[in-house]
């Protein structure tokens, strides 16, 4: 077994054009990798968001009729600033999203319709990391990293959801990589530090539900968590600010 604690991370791939980043929630990608993401589009990469739901059981003082439709402008904003101008949702109930078939239909559909070399998705393991007694990580981005995986080989296979032929959605068998982000598990990563300044103006843009989370001023709060974050696998990096991946070659 490879003690990953110990090894270096590798440089993620940068020879694709097109990637999708398929998560559960608003916010996921600012929390997780949206530095890298910055920094891909500088570089001419086209990126698309796919968010499972609207992240509307998000906050406890706002019903999900109110709450949805502002976490999906805070999410628009936040993708605008890293340079990402599509995002899509398909529309499944937060906190009980479903593995299922109809979870890896709809995204194996996404994949069809984007065309991506790299998926992106969060975190699909049991925990966040840190060995024993770790950090739980939620049935949702559980649902959505797994069947994200799992998508990314459907979406290539005529006979796996042949609805999506028929619905005009040729295979796309052209998925790369899958690379998860936040995993507790990391192989890969990004140099953070360029993509850093617009990844906090990114995560700030989920205002109502940072306001809603910590009493603390929402950029302290934004920019500690980010630099902490990014801060934490820099001995694994060449002492540089990291965005980790776990990286599934296929
Ligand atoms: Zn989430």
């Amino acid at each position: 077994m490879i003690d990953t604690h110990a090894t270096d991370l590798l440089e993620m791939p940068g020879d694709w054009q097109r990637a999708l980043a398929v998560v559960a929630h608003p916010d996921d990608l600012e929390y997780g990798c949206a530095a890298a993401v910055a920094d891909w589009t500088d570089a001419g990469k086209e990126v698309v968001y796919v968010l499972a739901t609207r992240g509307e059981a998000g906050i406890d003082s706002l019903a999900p009729d109110v709450c949805g439709p502002l976490r999906e402008r805070e999410q628009r904003d936040s993708a605008a600033v890293v340079g990402v101008d599509r995002v899509e949702f398909l529309d499944h109930r937060d906190g009980v999203i479903e593995y299922g078939l109809g979870l890896r239909r709809d995204i194996a559909a996404a994949i069809r319709r984007h065309r991506p070399e790299l998926v992106l998705t969060l975190n699909h393991r049991d925990t966040w990391g840190g060995g024993p007694g770790a950090p739980w990580n939620t049935p949702d981005h559980l649902a959505v990293g797994r069947a994200t995986l799992d998508a990314a080989a459907d979406a290539g296979n005529r006979w796996i959801f042949p609805e999506l032929t028929e619905q005009g959605l040729e295979p796309w068998n052209g998925v790369r990589w899958v690379a998860v982000a936040a995993s507790s598990t990391p192989t890969h990563a990004v140099d953070a530090g360029p993509g850093l300044d617009r990844a906090i103006r990114s995560l700030l843009c989920h205002r109502a539900y940072i306001e809603a989370l910590t009493d603390q001023d929402p950029e302290e709060y934004v920019r500690s968590f980010l630099t902490a974050a990014t801060g934490r696998a820099s001995d694994r990096f060449g002492g540089r600010p990291a965005v980790t991946f776990e990286l599934f070659a296929r």
